[in-house]
């Protein structure tokens, strides 16, 4: 309910007095009444008053005397000085003195309704411009303190911290970004990144963000930079505005260095251990093959079929081996890879005849479909080689005898796209990202009988990778899967 408006009429002539009740009440104003000065400031401390309508001279206490007290009393409450036609000099003193207007008496009603609604209009501009003053006031102030806590928190991040603008400069960082990269302040601010970060791959991962932000919002990168001695894993964002206009990306920098650390010891370990269990296993082996070939001594069928036992067990964990330090050296970087240009027509034909005897073994046909005018692909023999026979190694395994693998190959312009197809048991898709993994190995009771590393794959795609090719699968489950592997030419 709005309510309502209380106006004070001070005047020691009754007949004005009540004039102005008659004249305000039927405009919906509540009308309290005063004699003097002395009177009115009482009502204005015991009452809420909207507005004063005061006479200039009274006995007691004049309109001066009352402006004075309620300006500084209740500066809210305009005053209207009712003045005699021979006063209006000191009406205007009233004026300055603060009063808000007058009227001359004797008034016509339209005078002082108007200059009541006047007063009221500019007590309310008042409230309310305080009102929007005061929020302001309590805007800014929030703001600050925002703007505060957010500076304390990117400032005392363990994780370093870049932003940057849309046109990629540089317009803020954090303390731990500028240790983790060794850099000593300060720089220009909005700056070229290449100031701050001279790493090819990482501004090409910005400029793709922000190329990109508009239609892929919520794109994030994760990169691994190597600055000297400190491994940093970089996750990059676009962040937008109220009005989603891309404003700039934020990129916040892990310190990896000890991870790496452990993971180069973890592989140098795994390293030795290979190779100290390697060269006893080999021998084992090969004694037992001058056993079983009968140049030791005549061998009973109960031993033969013993010694091949032990045999098939040797030779998977030579692969074990074998593949582990292939992965090692894969992760350390220390793979040599020789780029060569290679008819990948000829690597896979290689690759059918080697495994054509264990595909007979296990009743699977192979074919291959190459075309004659494949494009060479940019690649290392040996590595390739053990790319595809991981591949199709794999599909003999996981297919039922009297299965079928195909091995095709396609020219994309710049790719060559090798795809190794197998009609067998197939893979769950919860499975499939977890397949590159290494020794990660899926436990299909199908599959139990199949003896494997769990690195095959792992070390195709570190091989793929190196090659700055891709390697992905299709895969239905009782179905059958596809590899597909994509190289440069
Ligand atoms: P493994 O030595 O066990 O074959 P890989 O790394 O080569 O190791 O493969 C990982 C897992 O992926 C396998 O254990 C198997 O479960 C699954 N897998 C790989 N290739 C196929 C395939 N062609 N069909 C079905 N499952 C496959």
């Amino acid at each position: 309910m709005e309510e309502q408006i209380t106006v004070l009429v001070v005047d020691d002539e009754k007949v004005i007095r009540d004039g102005c009740t008659l004249l305000l009440q039927p405009e919906g104003y509540r009308v309290i009444t005063g004699a003097n000065g002395r009177e009115a400031l009482n009502l204005l401390r015991d009452e809420p008053v909207n507005v004063v309508l005061c006479d200039l001279k009274m006995p007691v206490m004049g309109a001066l005397e009352v402006l004075e007290e309620a300006g500084g009393l209740y500066p809210e409450v305009p005053i209207i000085i009712i003045t005699g036609h021979g006063t209006v000099a000191d009406a205007v003193e009233c004026m300055k003195k603060g009063a808000y207007d007058f009227v001359t008496k004797p008034f016509r009603v339209d005078h002082l309704t108007l200059a009541v609604k006047r007063a009221l209009e500019k007590q309310r501009l008042e409230r309310e411009t305080r009102r929007l003053q005061e929020e302001q006031a309590k805007n800014l102030y929030t703001l600050a303190m925002e703007q505060s806590r957010m500076h304390t928190i990117v400032n005392c991040m363990a994780d370093g911290v870049l932003v940057t603008n849309r046109n990629l400069e540089v317009v803020l960082c954090n303390p731990t970004f500028m240790q983790l990269l060794g850099l000593s302040g300060p720089l220009p601010q909005p700056g070229p990144l290449s100031a701050y970060l001279n790493e090819r791959t990482f501004g090409e991962a910005i400029e793709d963000l922000c190329a990109t932000a508009e239609t892929e919002p919520s794109k994030c990168l994760s990169q691994e930079i190597c600055q000297g001695r400190v491994h940093l894993r970089a996750i990059s964002a676009p962040f937008f505005g109220p009005d989603e206009k891309m404003l700039g990306t934020v990129t916040v920098f892990h310190d990896i260095t000890a991870f790496k650390d452990l993971d180069a010891m973890k592989n140098d370990f795994v390293h030795m251990v290979s190779h100290e269990l390697r060269s006893p296993m080999t021998a084992i082996k090969l004694q037992h093959e001058v056993i079983l070939d009968g140049l030791a001594g005549e061998v009973t069928p109960k031993q033969r079929e013993l010694l091949s036992r032990a045999q098939a067990k040797i030779q998977g964990l030579l692969e074990l081996i074998n593949d582990s330090l292939d992965i090692a050296r894969i992760e350390a970087g220390h793979r040599q890879l020789e780029l060569l240009p290679l008819e990948l027509g000829e690597v896979l034909q290689e690759v059918i005849h080697l495994l054509e005897a264990k595909a007979a073994d296990q009743k699977v046909t192979l074919k291959l479909e190459a075309p004659p005018d494949l494009p060479p692909v940019k690649g290392d023999r040996r590595s390739l080689d053990e790319v595809f026979v991981n591949l199709v190694s794999n599909a003999i395994n996981y297919s039922p005898d009297g299965g079928e693998v195909a091995v095709t190959a396609l020219s994309h312009g710049e790719y060559v796209e090798v795809r190794v197809s197998d009609k067998g048991i197939g893979i769950d898709p919860e499975e499939i990202p977890k397949i590159f993994d290494k020794f990660y190995r899926v436990k299909d009771p199908k599959a139990r009988q199949i003896i494997g590393t769990g690195l095959g794959l792992a070390i195709v795609r570190g091989i793929i990778d190196a090659h700055r090719g891709s390697v992905e699968v299709e895969s239905r489950l009782g179905e059958g899967s596809t590899f597909r592997v994509l190289l440069p030419c």
